[in-house]
């Protein structure tokens, strides 16, 4: 049986997209900076352990996100939910 292709962004249909916000560190000064994601972005980066690129915007700074970050990004977001979503 062959899935159905499913397309995201689906152009035509718009809709308020769930997002999360979750402080990060600015690896150039130290400020905590707020970081805003679409809550599907971080969801499939953490199901599949993609990076995710974080953003301070005090230093217009980008950055891979690394491991102890991703952590903080799963509690913020709740682990079960992730795992749930987890292929056994
Ligand atoms: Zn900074």
């Amino acid at each position: 049986m062959k899935e159905p292709t499913i397309r995201f962004p689906e152009p035509t249909i718009r809709f308020p997209e769930p997002t999360i916000r979750f402080p990060v560190t600015c690896p150039k000064c130290g400020n905590d900076a707020l970081t805003v994601f679409p809550v599907a972005v971080i969801a499939t980066a953490l199901i599949e352990v993609a990076n995710i690129r974080l953003y301070a915007s005090c230093h217009n700074q980008w950055w891979d996100a690394s491991k102890v970050e991703l952590e903080q990004i799963r509690e913020y977001l709740g682990a079960p939910w992730i795992d749930a979503q987890r292929p056994a």
